[in-house]
């Protein structure tokens, strides 16, 4: 049967991941959490003491410390550098608040891209991030850009922190959130914005099963054409 190769794309807390994990699942695919990536440089950094004009130490570290991916007992998906484990401590609000930062590297960029492209290589993957569909995979076959009301948003990572056990403010979480839309909008080098040949998907009030539906269908279509 024919692969194809899926880019999902939009803001902070569109669903991106929630739905492209569900999606892999249930093609078989491949899903690689882009952001995750930017995250861990962005933990480096920080555990490292590096600014941002010390872009050479960020990339050695980058050498230094390889991000892989695993499974937990659960099934959900680990991240770890080297030999430690930064699943939740990537996640953390000093990561969340710095990575827009890191991630408008230019050389940290290409590098993460190429580990991305890589990983695509041998295609059946679905991949989420920020440039998905208009700089790493360029000629994905189905590529989406999701987005929603940043209220909406604000509550969903509000939930999901509660969950992790991460603590937040609700209004201080929305503010971040659309500081880091912005930031992630306005950068020079691969800014936030959705491909020419992308579906734009307003997730707003839309369940995650109705999201799923929606991309599930759009796959299907494009794998049976064969
Ligand atoms: O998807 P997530 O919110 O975990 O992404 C964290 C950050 O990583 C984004 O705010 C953005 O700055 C950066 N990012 C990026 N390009 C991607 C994925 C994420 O610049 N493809």
């Amino acid at each position: 049967m024919k692969t194809i190769r899926i880019a999902i794309d939009g803001p902070a807390s569109s669903g991106k991941s929630t739905v492209a994990k569900i999606l892999a699942k249930k093609l078989g695919y491949t899903y690689l959490d882009t952001g995750a990536m930017y995250r861990c440089a962005t933990y480096l950094a920080l555990k490292h003491g590096i600014d941002l004009e010390q872009v050479d130490a960020l990339l050695k570290l980058l050498d230094r410390y390889p991000i892989a991916f695993g499974k937990a007992a659960d099934g959900s998906q680990t991240v770890s550098l080297g030999s430690e484990d930064v699943t939740l401590a990537i996640r953390q609000n000093d990561v969340t608040n710095h990575v827009s930062a890191v991630s408008a590297i230019p050389q940290v960029r290409e590098k993460l891209v190429d580990e991305q492209r890589r990983i695509a290589a041998g295609g059946a993957i679905i991949m989420d991030g920020r440039d998905i569909g208009t700089v790493v995979l360029p000629d994905a076959e189905l590529k989406i850009f999701l987005v929603a009301s940043v209220e909406e948003r604000a509550e969903r990572r509000f939930k999901e922190n509660q969950e992790k056990g991460i603590v937040t403010d609700f209004e201080q979480l929305k503010q971040e959130i659309a500081d880091r839309d912005y930031k992630d909008s306005h950068r020079k080098v691969s800014p936030l914005k959705a491909a020419d040949d992308a579906i734009t998907f307003d997730t707003t009030g839309v369940s995650i099963d109705g999201v799923v539906d929606f991309i599930s269908e759009k796959a299907e279509k494009i794998i049976d054409r064969g």
